[in-house]
């Protein structure tokens, strides 16, 4: 069957998302496009995945817990996790790496946790956008503890990829799936870098306003709607044809 997704989208616990992203309005949202799955990635936390998740079981979206890690180099990579114990035991992790800067709301926007009702929590008071203590490298063996993937994102941007800060995508890297903004440079970026020939290739909105968020124009092939599943697929590598 196929399923459309959008698996990268930020929540007002973003400093740059927007305070209207609340996990009520995202999945509201999802669910009137129509879309199938989503995820919820907020930079260097997964804060309000739960409330996310909740809602997914109300409006019959399925949500996959994630995070838009930032690594010590300022590569961007999206994690996605089985469930959301792991993603919140893989959130203090990370929020343990993060640099020790507070947030300035008047700066870089609120950092909000919501509940699924539309309540305010509380405030994340370390800025969540800077970089982690954890290097690219290291991200895949990190993230596998945690039974989770990554997905290196918005691999074509000028800024905050893994091609424009590291130059390349290191060879010994172990990731099956990589993430395009722009998704006509597919061919190109594949014959650039013969590393995704291998990789199952996404696009995603990186929402930051609910009026982002993709219609269901993108779909993968899967044997069933479920995070297993989805996961699975993600982390073996892609064969032509498949
Ligand atoms: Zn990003
Ligand atoms: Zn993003």
């Amino acid at each position: 069957m196929k399923y459309s997704y959008d698996l990268h989208i930020h929540s007002c616990l973003s400093p740059c998302g927007s305070d209207d992203s609340l996990p009520s309005n995202i999945v509201g949202m999802a669910a009137l496009k129509g879309l199938d799955i989503i995820a919820v990635t907020d930079h260097n936390s997964c804060g309000n995945s739960r409330a996310v998740d909740k809602l997914g079981n109300e409006y019959g979206v399925l949500t996959v817990p994630g995070m838009e890690l930032t690594t010590a180099e300022e590569v961007h990579v999206v994690c996605l996790f089985h469930n959301i114990e792991s993603a919140e035991e893989f959130s203090e992790y990370v929020h343990s790496k993060l640099l020790p800067i507070e947030n300035n709301e008047a700066a870089f926007g609120k950092q909000q946790f919501a509940d699924e009702d539309d309540n305010i929590i509380k405030t994340e008071p370390l800025l969540l956008i800077n970089a982690t203590e954890i290097p690219f490298d290291g991200v895949y063996d990190i993230v596998k503890t945690y039974s989770g993937i990554m997905i290196p994102a918005h691999i074509d941007k000028s800024s905050t990829s893994v091609l424009s800060n590291m130059g390349f995508i290191p060879p010994d890297s172990k990731f099956s799936t990589a993430e395009i903004k722009h998704i006509g440079y597919k061919e190109r970026l594949i014959g650039e870098n013969p590393y995704l020939n291998d990789c199952n290739i996404i696009t995603n909105s990186d929402a930051h306003y609910l009026e982002d968020i993709n219609e269901p124009i993108n779909f993968l092939e899967l044997r069933e709607k479920s995070i297993d599943c989805l996961l699975d697929t993600f982390n073996k590598k892609y064969i032509k044809g498949r």
